[in-house]
């Protein structure tokens, strides 16, 4: 029988966190009372992550799986790649420095029950970087205004999707991708609650300022052309404009005569066109190397290793083959006991 919920994380050089993640996640889900599994994914870990997840997972074969990713794919892919391989009904992505409380996967299993396929989250009183709230409420109204995508707060990786979406989402090849967007563009009945949020009390955000940029593009690009068509129109706009300029100019050139002056204006005016064409094609330079990534086909990931229960696997692997896709994976789920440290 597959478990009713599976808990996928994503796991980047989190080692000092992981023994309390452990802790509190396996004591929130036994108490739920339901079947679980917990998928975890890690993204290519430098330190002894790989060596304490395979800790935990001699410790709760039963319910516990880990896929090790050959090298850092970003956090997005990393969930892609386990969304792949899980199997519950409800699947409820979640950080692994537990500022996303496990105790709260109980509020979006009872939102689930009653019949949304999408539960995003809003953190409230959110435990962040000053810089890191402004910039994400500025990325927040900007998607707004650019993409039919309808999320408070795009931030929270705490969020429940129903197997219908995540078999959606398995299908898609996209090599720039955020997860909850994408989601939400198969959901049906999204909804949205508050959750608790907490400070990264070990370890340090893996997102520098470069990667938060890059992520807001995947999210702009991947979900709008609005960007492009930003340019078009503003182009048109100020072609009008300049086309009116020449005809006052002529105009006064037959009335007054010839005249030579605000040269600087010009200039001032020649910079800020050659600015906006500059910024103008960046933009399409963003579309065209995602379009680039995209052609080339390469595998999105490379699973290295994927530790999980041999009996009960095989047995549910059996029932389950058509169920689930194997997508864009170089080397197909192998069972492996034992991975590099
Ligand atoms: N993460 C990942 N791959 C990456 C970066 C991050 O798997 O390339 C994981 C990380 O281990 C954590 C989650 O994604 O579980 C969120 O990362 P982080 O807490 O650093 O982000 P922040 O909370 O600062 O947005
Ligand atoms: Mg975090």
């Amino acid at each position: 029988m597959s478990p009713a919920i599976s808990i996928v994380i994503p796991v980047y050089n989190e080692q000092e966190g992981l023994p309390l993640l452990f802790e509190r996640l396996y004591a929130a889900l036994d108490a739920l009372g339901r079947s679980y599994e917990v998928v975890f994914v890690d993204d290519g870990s430098t330190d002894r992550s790989v060596a304490v997840l395979r800790e935990q997972f001699e410790r709760r074969p039963d319910v516990t799986r880990v896929v090790v990713l050959a090298r850092n794919a970003g956090q997005h892919l990393a969930i892609l790649a386990a969304f792949a391989q899980t199997r519950g009904t409800y699947v409820i992505t979640l950080d692994a420095d537990l500022q996303n409380p496990p105790e709260e996967i109980q509020r979006l299993v009872t939102a689930m029950d009653q019949g949304a396929d999408f539960v995003g989250t809003i953190r409230v009183s959110r435990q962040d970087r000053m810089w890191r709230r402004y910039a994400s409420r500025l990325m927040n109204r900007i998607r707004e205004g650019t993409t039919s995508i309808r999320i408070t707060d795009q931030g929270c990786m705490l969020r429940g999707y129903h197997r219908t979406v995540i078999d959606a989402v398995n299908h898609c090849t996209e090599v720039s991708t955020y997860v909850p967007a994408l989601a939400y563009t198969f959901a049906r009945h999204p909804v949205e609650i508050e959750v608790s949020h907490a400070e990264r009390t070990v370890g340090q955000s893996k997102y520098s300022l470069y990667s938060l940029v890059r992520l807001n593009f995947d999210l702009m690009t991947g979900f709008s052309v609005a960007p492009l068509q930003f340019f078009s129109v503003t182009g048109a706009a100020i072609a009008l404009i300049s086309l009116l300029l020449v005809v006052y100019l002529f105009v006064r050139r037959l009335i007054v005569g010839p005249e030579a002056q605000g040269l600087f204006t010009l200039f001032a005016i020649a910079f800020f066109l050659i600015g906006v064409t500059l910024l103008g094609l960046g933009v399409v330079g963003e579309y065209v190397g995602r379009i680039y990534e995209q052609v080339r086909q390469r595998p999105r990931y490379t699973i290295a290793a994927v530790l999980e229960d041999e009996s009960s696997t095989a047995r549910l692997r059996h029932l389950e083959a058509p169920a689930v896709p194997a997508l864009d994976v170089t080397q197909p789920g192998r069972i492996v006991r034992g991975a590099p440290e």
